[in-house]
């Protein structure tokens, strides 16, 4: 793990302990919800802030408090925190994430939410904790059975209050405010603030300190010309969908922005996994790995660079192409700085951002503030994937056609319009030269690739173009099951190439090589066989991995 001297969490007064976990998490700096509620939290102030989901917020209130909790020789057994909010769902995430950064400090967090089992709630509470999450119904019950003592509060936060509000809990918030000792610190924190938030500040807090993250400090009209779209989607899809986007999108350049080094990793290795030249930049990484990343990218070898935002920060890059923000940016001075990179010198460019469902909102903020509209789109599907490949292969065939010498292919063709429709000659032969013909999924779309781990049926073999016939015996030679086809854009040269670089093999090894629609099979002398097989597993087939097994018709 890096030390961590210099970090700015530590520059705000923060236990070490904490930043240590920070750093391990990934955390390069704080977000501006952070920066400026931390502060005034550790001096006890009372805070009210304007701020939703993805902005950070919840360190913003956690930190401080778990820095005071750090702080305390003798925790007893009530608590000296509650966090209040409107669902179990985040009563649950907030308890996690408590427990996530407040791990070196020991600290005992409690989720308690309606619907789980009063009895484990009541043993834990017995036992001691120094921070309940809690939903405001289930800790009123706790409150009226005198097994949530609130006389120990310190610090009372309510967290999405103009939820609770929209929730009817309204009175509970009071009934149990008002159990709670008046000399506490209380922080709020709402996405939006109806005058129903400022009644409830001007109640319970005292002379709080203002925060309003989305501050209308960004001139309009400074923004470049950049198609900016959006793309809700659900956490768990977020990385095909990002895939898709980005074959339909086919970047020359671009900056993928991810909140932390370990986002930055993770979709790094899965973006390598779908065969996109790409590279991660974050602050873990020494002067002397960024620099060779970075002359990759200047040279054109990388279409991609994930990046967190203080990584990108000192970046001098040209020409990109796109911007993408893999999470809503933690606030509309973020975005705009962000997609500010691209777009430059009177080029087009284009601003991508995936966004959560509950982010949803955050994007029509941007757009309030940017006076800018966010175009909301659904993610390809493969249908349009295919689409734009067809197109593509339309166009580089208008290429050929225009840089002519195509001589020695009009042979074939006359030969072939003897027998059938010109039409139909042309036809075949856009669709062999169009890796999406005949249902190709994109790699990595798991669901629409077929199971290839099943011996092909003898029908597709025949139905499969045999490109060379090796003149070998049948028992000196193996068959191959590589476990991509025409569908995929798999030609006989792939083949040969792959097998001859990898297996450092004579071309002339290479026997017989059939292509069916979703597989291929591929002879070569069994001496030979399991080092090709080996080769072929190792590296990638039109951007893929594939199966390479033996073929079990072989001999047939
Ligand atoms: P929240 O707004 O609290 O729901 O946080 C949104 C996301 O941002 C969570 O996934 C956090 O882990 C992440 N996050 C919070 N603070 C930072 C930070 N300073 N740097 C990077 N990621 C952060």
């Amino acid at each position: 793990m890096q030390k961590t001297p210099t970090s700015p969490f530590a520059t705000l007064g923060l236990d070490e302990r904490l930043v240590r976990a920070l750093a391990a998490l990934g955390y390069e700096e704080p977000t501006p919800i952070q920066s400026e509620a931390i502060p005034p939290l550790l001096e006890g102030h009372d805070v009210f802030a304007q701020a939703a989901t993805g902005t950070g917020k919840t360190a913003a209130f956690a930190l401080p408090i778990l820095h005071r909790i750090g702080a305390e020789s003798d925790r007893g057994v009530a608590p000296s925190t509650l966090i209040l909010v409107p669902t179990r769902e985040l009563a649950m995430q907030l308890a996690e994430a408590v427990h996530r950064y407040g791990r070196e400090i020991g600290v005992r967090v409690l989720a308690v939410y309606g619907g789980a089992s009063m009895e484990t709630q009541l043993k834990a509470l017995k036992r001691g904790v120094d921070v309940v999450v809690a939903t405001p119904g289930r800790a009123l019950d706790h409150v009226n059975r005198r097994s949530l003592v609130l006389g120990g509060i310190r610090t009372l936060v309510l967290d999405e209050a103009d939820e609770m509000l929209d929730m009817g809990f309204a009175e509970d918030l009071d009934a149990i405010l008002a159990a709670t000792p008046k000399a506490r610190q209380t922080a709020l924190f709402s996405a939006t603030l109806p005058p129903r938030i400022a009644t409830l500040a001007s109640r319970h807090l005292k002379a709080p300190v203002r925060i309003e993250i989305a501050k209308e400090k960004t001139a309009p009209g400074k923004l470049p010309k950049v198609r900016q779209t959006a793309y809700v989607v659900a956490r768990g899809h977020k990385r095909a969908a990002l895939g898709r986007i980005l074959d339909l999108e086919s970047p020359v350049g671009a900056l993928v922005f991810c909140r932390t080094r370990l986002e930055v990793d993770d979709l790094t290795e899965s973006l390598k996994g779908r065969g996109m030249r790409v590279e991660a930049m974050h602050g873990g990484m020494s002067q002397e790995q960024r620099d060779r990343v970075m002359k990759k990218f200047r040279a054109g070898t990388l279409e991609l660079l994930v990046a967190t935002d203080v990584a990108a920060r000192g970046l001098d890059i040209g020409h990109l192409s796109h911007v993408v923000n893999y999470d809503v940016p933690s606030s509309p001075e973020l975005y705009v700085h962000r997609i500010g990179r691209t777009g430059r010198a009177g080029r087009e460019g284009v601003a991508i951002t995936l966004a959560e469902p509950r982010e949803h909102w955050q994007l029509r903020n941007i757009e309030r503030l940017t006076k800018q509209k966010i175009e909301v789109a659904s993610v390809p599907t493969v249908a349009d994937l295919r689409a734009k490949r067809l197109e593509l292969t339309r166009a580089s065939l208008r290429e050929s056609i225009l840089a002519g010498g195509l001589d020695d292919y009009r042979v074939v063709v006359e030969s072939l319009s003897e027998e059938f429709d010109p039409m139909d000659v042309a036809a075949a032969a856009v669709k062999l030269a169009d890796p999406s013909a005949a249902g190709s999924g994109s790699a990595g779309e798991e669901h629409e690739i077929p199971a290839i781990a099943i011996a092909p049926p003898p029908r597709a073999v025949k139905s499969g173009t045999k490109y060379r016939s090796g003149g070998r015996e049948p028992g000196n030679s193996a068959r191959i099951f590589v476990g991509a086809g025409r569908a995929a854009g798999v030609r006989p040269g792939d083949l040969v190439g792959a097998i001859v670089n990898e297996a450092k093999v004579s071309p002339r090894d290479v026997g017989s090589i059939q292509i069916a629609e979703r597989f291929s099979l591929v002879e070569v002398p069994e001496g030979i066989a399991e080092s090709v097989m080996k080769a072929l597993r190792g590296t990638m087939i039109r951007g893929q991995k594939v199966l390479v097994k033996r073929d079990k018709d072989a001999g047939r």
